[in-house]
């Protein structure tokens, strides 16, 4: 079970395995655990159970080993959670989100940019079409980004912010 008091933890890990999904987790205890046991313990189908094992074992908070018995050929997964490496999942989705923003910030900051009925250009793209474009047959007009590097700006922030509230309790 999820024991983090952290707000921003809490609803990350709500909206990667929704309500159901929190309610099937929500009695589980600490140890190693089937599939079926769990579906039993919470009551649920067990395609339900299975459909977030497979969510939480693709961000590693849930992870599985295996045994086979002897006699009758029959494969048991034996579940366990690791719910510390939510934080892991949520920084390195911080992390990326950031670069990805901040690159773009960058780009914005540098560029001089013009737009078309079709599609937005560089100055050097729209002055090298003598600021014409032939797609759609108009005229290039100059953009004013300030708007766009503001609300990257106001993006980046917020990121942060969260990153830094992933961090406490
Ligand atoms: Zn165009």
């Amino acid at each position: 079970m999820l024991e983090s008091d952290n707000f921003v933890v809490r609803e990350y890990f709500r909206k990667m395995i929704g309500e159901e999904g929190m309610k099937i987790m929500e009695n589980v205890p600490e140890g190693e655990i089937t599939d079926e046991e769990i579906a039993k313990l919470s009551d649920t189908k067990l395609t339900s159970v299975r459909k977030v094992l497979y969510t939480l074992y693709e961000n590693r908070i849930a992870e599985y080993r295996t045994e086979r018995d002897d006699n009758s050929g029959w494969i048991t997964y034996l579940w366990r959670f690791n719910y510390d490496n939510i934080k892991k999942v949520m920084e390195e989705e911080a992390k990326g989100i950031l670069k990805e923003l901040k690159s773009q910030l960058e780009d914005e900051r540098k560029g001089v940019f013009y737009q078309c009925e079709c599609q937005r250009a560089l100055f050097e793209e729209a002055a090298a079409k003598d600021f014409w474009c032939d797609e759609c047959s108009s005229k290039f007009e100059y953009v004013d980004n300030r708007d766009l590097i503001k609300e990257l700006e106001e993006k980046i922030e917020e990121i942060e912010k969260w990153k830094k509230e992933i961090k406490k309790g």
